[in-house]
């Protein structure tokens, strides 16, 4: 195995980075998400984020998995039993899927192991939300994500610079749910009024894949 392999693998360390990382700028933004949702929702997706990822900390600290699948379930576990809304049970089930995918790799993700398990993740979040792309919601930052991750390591660049492009790409997905007429979630019941209102929930993702992004960049060398 070459050096770059090695230092490439995504464990606990990385995945522990990624959830306190995820969970500080949620909190940085918590005032933002909920003004966005006051908009569109019901104001109170901030809150909800900050609430799940406060307690998906607290419950590390208390029981600190040993391998990624045991992390991941933890934080979707954690996300859907402390979240009210949709988003806790959409959040919790793509760590949950993600869990499922990482498994097999109790000594840690690769690069292409990691980026099924992204994509294993979003295949949840569409399973239990129906979202299709266009439809105004997290899913319109994460699959462009995953397909930007998807296509930077099949160019074969480093997984720290593949989620460079994945976190833009989660960027321009957020910001092209402005345009966007919601077709899920209570955005829905405003119809054509939801147009020119950025989405909450793409919001918070391009945060957590950012924040996995910032994570790659600080653990992985
Ligand atoms: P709630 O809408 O129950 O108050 P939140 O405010 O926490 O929950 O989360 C709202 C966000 O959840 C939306 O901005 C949207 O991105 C996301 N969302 C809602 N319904 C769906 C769905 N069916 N599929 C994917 N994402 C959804
Ligand atoms: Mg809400």
């Amino acid at each position: 195995m070459g050096l770059n392999e090695m230092t490439e693998r995504v464990g606990v360390e990385f995945l522990h980075e990624w959830l306190l990382e995820f969970a500080r700028v949620v909190k940085a933004n918590k005032d933002l998400l909920t003004s966005l949702d006051a908009a569109v929702g019901d104001a109170d997706h901030g809150i909800n984020m900050d609430r799940g990822m406060t307690a998906v900390l607290a419950n590390q600290e208390a029981n600190p998995p040993g391998d990624p699948a045991g992390l991941l379930k933890q934080t979707g576990v954690t996300l859907v039993s402390s979240v009210g809304g949709a988003s806790g049970p959409l959040y919790g089930t793509f760590f949950l899927r993600m869990a499922t995918a990482a498994a097999e790799h109790a000594d840690g993700l690769d690069a292409a192991a990691f980026a099924q398990a992204l994509r294993a993740g979003i295949g949840g979040v569409v399973q239990r939300g129906k979202a299709e792309p266009g439809d105004k919601t997290m899913y319109d930052a994460l699959a462009p994500a995953a397909q930007a991750l998807e296509d930077a390591l099949a160019a074969g660049a480093p997984l720290t610079d593949a989620l460079q492009q994945a976190a833009k790409a989660a960027d321009q997905g957020r910001d092209g749910t402005t345009g966007m007429r919601a077709r899920k979630g209570r955005a829905s019941y405003l119809g054509e009024r939801s147009v020119g209102h950025q989405d909450p929930g793409a919001t918070s993702a391009a945060l957590l894949i950012a924040s996995a992004a910032a994570s790659a960049t600080k653990i992985i060398h």
